[in-house]
């Protein structure tokens, strides 16, 4: 999963605001297919209907259970709670008595009676601005008249005795709707009105119903071939402002690039790509990111974001799933590989799941020439300053990852996209020292995958003993004291192996932040927002006359409120230079209009450079950590 971050900066701003069988024609449940259908059409109160329709049960209780937690996220996701009417029938279509256990569990009793169970799913996407408890926007579920994001672990969940049982879904959707999904179609029909088709796909059990989404609606695709993987790219854009077309460049370099940094690795033969573009309004998903699956991944970006900065998250972003085809899809241990949807247990090892996963998606870029060394530096350095200023910088990483769930450790699952892809970068400079330049963590990956790989968990206790027995005892001691131990990473060190130093510098950074740190805050008695002291440290701000304590009352003609304030300052954070803007400010009760174009703005802070006095060796192997 990668979630963004410049969320959680503009989050600091705000608050505010069928037909019945007869019993003789069926066969035991264990060795029958579960017949399941999802009818996108016929929606009403915003309510998808579902049908679940197992074998015949021999024992005299059935537990029935929606997700509370789902693979790859590291939170309760909960979608019991989006079910709605649950009701369960008889072979002769009465209705049978059903128990509530939980939140997503749904049990019944006399089960041999069991024909089938009904029921109707919300959607998470437009109560996630409401206090109703909503999973990732990556993860959740979109019902709207022009699209159906189908997480399916949102819409069809398990009996407990039969998650090794084949699944049968068909999905009944308007004939002009396009739909892309990655699980097998095995058929399709078309109503006797041909206004409706229904698709039928096969799932050999329930992990590849969680593990393949789907998207329905108005969308636009694209198909490409990198290497021997076909790409399918999908994007629903609701205002047309971006399409698969716009994006197909982008994301054919990116695959091409990471395809030629990783090499030999066994993937797969079709990767999809779901990308949902949000409004941004009050009733849009705004938890930005996406999720990793085995062959494909679920984004969710904002729309109003211009091409070049949209293309490149997107690199970051897809890059980033791709990877997870290392880990944890295919090295992961016993928690990940018997992963329990109710009642999970947590990895000791985000570190490496999301951590190296992440610095791949970052050193990937610089190894294969799509940036350049100074941009990665500058994602170094941002990844070493958020890792110190949002998070706590002692906490134990495999304690955390054990405890995710968890208080004190969930507000730090953050985390594991700085300081995580750090430790990542500390383990690879280490075995690039120690080797010579010939190891690094991508060869160690590769090793592990290769022991390991999609079907064998490794023991989650054993793991840095055998990656420290696979490589050097300098390993034991970064491990012991940095990763299970609680000393911060003097990142210098690492640093200077390779011939560079954390210094001080002139550096660019945006309109709403001076190289990170936000330079405007919410007063929490009129909810107004106002430029901060900081904001005499940003160039572009101190030229234009602003001072510590204005008040920002309108932004390009629009006047703050609680509900837009989110999307005003994240159409900010993504201003480019060159662009026309305007603000009207309130200083000492009086409006101050300011009206111009755009230019650079920069501020003093640290950045990672090359090191002037650095030796042969130390620049020598600089070279093979960026570029071998
Ligand atoms: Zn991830």
């Amino acid at each position: 999963m990668k979630k963004i971050l410049f969320l959680a900066i503009s989050g600091l701003l705000l608050i505010g605001c069928g037909s019945s069988k007869n019993i003789a024609n069926k066969t035991g449940a264990l060795n029958t297919p579960i017949f399941t259908s999802v009818d996108i059409s016929n929606v009403t109160e915003d309510k998808v209907p579902v049908t679940i329709n197992p074998g015949v049960f021999t024992t005299e209780t059935v537990t029935y259970r929606l997700p509370k937690v789902i693979q790859g996220t590291y939170q309760v996701s909960d979608f019991g709670s989006f079910i709605d009417d649950l009701k369960a029938f008889d072979y002769d279509g009465n209705e049978m008595p059903v128990i509530k256990t939980d939140t997503n569990t749904w049990t019944i009793n006399n089960a041999i009676q069991l024909d089938k169970i009904t029921y109707l799913v919300n959607d998470t996407f437009d109560v996630e601005s409401t206090d109703v408890l909503t999973p990732y926007s990556m993860a959740g579920t979109n019902i709207e008249p022009d699209n159906y994001m189908l997480n399916l672990h949102g819409f069809i969940g398990y009996f407990d005795s039969l998650k090794n049982n084949q699944y049968k879904l068909d999905v009944k959707a308007p004939i002009d709707f396009v739909s892309s999904s990655a699980l097998q179609q095995v058929g399709t029909v078309t109503s006797k009105d041909g206004k409706t088709i229904t698709t039928s796909y096969f799932a050999p059990r329930y992990f590849d119903i969680t593990d393949n989404p789907m998207m329905y609606g108005d969308l636009t695709l694209e198909e490409f071939q990198v290497g021997d993987i076909k790409i399918v790219l999908s994007v629903y854009s609701p205002n047309k402002v971006h399409s698969a077309k716009s994006l197909k460049e982008t994301m054919l370099k990116m695959m091409q690039a990471q395809k030629a940094y990783l090499g030999d690795v066994n993937s797969t033969s079709r990767y999809d790509i779901y990308v949902y573009l949000s409004r941004g309004d009050k009733t849009s998903p705004g938890k930005y990111g996406a999720l990793e699956h085995h062959t494909s991944t679920v984004v969710v970006m904002p729309e109003s974001m211009p091409e070049p900065a949209l293309a490149s998250s997107m690199v970051d972003i897809v890059s980033h799933e791709f990877f997870h085809i290392l880990t944890p899809l295919s090295v992961h241990s016993e928690d990940v590989h018997y992963f329990d949807y109710n009642t999970p247990t947590f990895s000791k090892h985000l570190w490496m799941y999301e951590g190296v996963t992440e610095y791949f998606a970052s050193i990937f870029q610089v190894n294969q020439d799509l940036v350049s060394e100074k941009e990665f530096y500058q994602k170094i350095m941002s990844k070493i300053q958020n890792s110190q200023q949002r998070y706590d910088d002692t906490m134990s990483f495999t304690l955390m990852s054990e405890n995710i769930l968890d208080k004190p450790y969930a507000p730090n699952y953050g985390n594991v996209y700085q300081k995580g892809a750090l430790i990542g970068m500390c383990v690879d400079i280490l075995m690039r020292e120690e080797s010579n330049g010939n190891r690094g963590i991508l060869s160690l990956m590769k090793e592990l995958s290769l022991k390991y790989g999609k079907n064998k968990p490794f023991e989650d206790d054993k793991l840095i003993d055998e990656i420290v027995t696979m490589t050097y005892p300098s390993l034991r001691t970064f491990f012991d004291d940095h990763v299970i131990g609680t000393t911060p990473i003097n990142y210098n060190t690492f640093l200077e192996k390779v011939g560079l130093e954390i210094g001080k510098s002139k550096i660019k950074t945006n309109y709403i932040q001076n190289s990170g740190a936000m330079i405007v805050a919410r007063n929490k008695e009129d909810n107004t927002i106002y430029f901060n002291e900081t904001v005499t440290e940003n160039s572009f701000w101190n030229e234009q006359g602003v001072q510590p304590k204005d008040i920002v009352k309108a932004v390009d003609g629009e006047v703050l409120t609680p509900e837009n304030t989110q999307l005003i300052f994240q159409k900010m954070y993504m201003w480019q230079p060159g662009t026309d803007f305007e603000m009207t400010l309130v200083r000492n009760g009086e409006e101050i209009v300011l009206k111009d174009t755009l230019t650079q703005s920069y501020t003093t802070g640290k950045s990672l450079q090359e090191k002037a006095t650095a030796t042969d060796a130390q620049k020598t192997l600089r070279k093979a950590w960026l570029k071998d």
